[in-house]
C-alpha cells in the first residue's frame, strides 16, 4: 500500500550516492532495494501512527518564558503546541490528499 509512494523517494535516495558505485550486480541492487523499501516502508508505518515529534525550537515546550515575571510567548514554529509534524508524516498526508481528490471528483460529484 505504501510502497508506490515510498519507490519515488528510494531512487531518487540510491542515484548519485556511493551506493550506486559499489553495486555490481542486478541482485545486489535487489536486495538493497528490498532493505530501503523495508526500512522506509517501517518509517512510514511509525510516522502514521506516532505522526508527531517535538518541536525542534521550544524542545516541545511550546512556549517561551519571559525572563520576569510569568509571562510567557507561544512558540511560532509550533505555534503553541510543542509539536512538530515528522517528515514521514508529511509524505503521507500529501497521499492521502491526492488519493482524497481523486476519489472525491469522482465518487462524491455533485451530488
Ligand atoms: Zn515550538
Amino acid at each position: 500500500m505504501l510502497h508506490p509512494a515510498a519507490t519515488p523517494i528510494l531512487t531518487a535516495a540510491t542515484h548519485g550516492s556511493e551506493l550506486a558505485a559499489t553495486i555490481h550486480t542486478a541482485e545486489q541492487a535487489a536486495t538493497v532495494t528490498l532493505i530501503v523499501t523495508a526500512v522506509a516502508g517501517l518509517y512510514l508505518l511509525t510516522c502514521a501512527v506516532w505522526p508527531f515529534g517535538k518541536c525542534r525550537k521550544c524542545k516541545g515546550v511550546g512556549k517561551f518564558k519571559s525572563p520576569f515575571g510569568k509571562a510567557y510567548r507561544h512558540c511560532p514554529r509550533c505555534k503553541g503546541t510543542g509539536l512538530r509534524v515528522r517528515f514521514g508524516r508529511h509524505i503521507i498526508n500529501r497521499i492521502r490528499a491526492t488519493r482524497g481528490a481523486g476519489t472525491n471528483s469522482t465518487s462524491k460529484g455533485e451530488r
